[in-house]
């Protein structure tokens, strides 16, 4: 065997290995991403909760009041989540009044979220990511038509009881 030869087998060895690599990362590593399966699991849903909580406080007492508006529409569901990504981040101090719970089947996944958060639940695992502002700004106009068509106040949160 040549020195030609052995470096070809060499390059041949390297190229076989570069490639391997990159379709174990493609079809392996990327999909069991939690992102991409959370992405996932959104994007096949055949129902999704919007949960709108307020609170409310006299003196150190409060309750909460929750209301939910549930949409099962296939283009709906579609519309909401579709052109988003999810970028990890740390965990943050901030409180949650808003969720949203995503259903497929019998699993279910749930978000607590805020304009800055969406922090998700999914069995015993807790994944937090930074919130789509396109979700975000969906969520709120959901949130709207429901305050308009039930004439209840409900994204707001904490205000003194009547
Ligand atoms: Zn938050």
């Amino acid at each position: 065997m040549n020195r030609k030869v052995v470096c070809f087998a060499f390059l041949g060895i390297l190229v076989a290995a570069g490639l391997a690599a990159g379709l174990y990362y493609y079809y392996v590593v990327l999909p069991s991403a939690p992102a991409v399966q959370i992405l996932n699991f959104m994007r096949s849903a055949d129902q999704v909760e919007l949960v709108y909580r307020h609170e409310f406080w006299s003196g150190n007492d409060g309750h909460m009041h929750e209301e939910k508006q549930i949409i099962t529409d296939r283009a709906a569901i579609e519309e909401l989540v579709s052109d988003i990504e999810l970028k990890p981040k740390m965990m943050s101090e901030c409180r949650h009044l808003q969720s949203m719970v995503f259903r497929r089947g019998h699993e279910k996944m749930d978000v607590s979220i805020c304009d800055y958060c969406f922090d998700v639940y999914f069995g015993h695992a807790v994944e937090r990511f930074h919130m789509p502002p396109k979700l975000y700004s969906r969520f709120m106009k959901y949130s709207a038509a429901y305050e308009k068509e039930t004439g209840r106040k409900m994204t707001l949160g904490f205000e003194p009881a009547p």
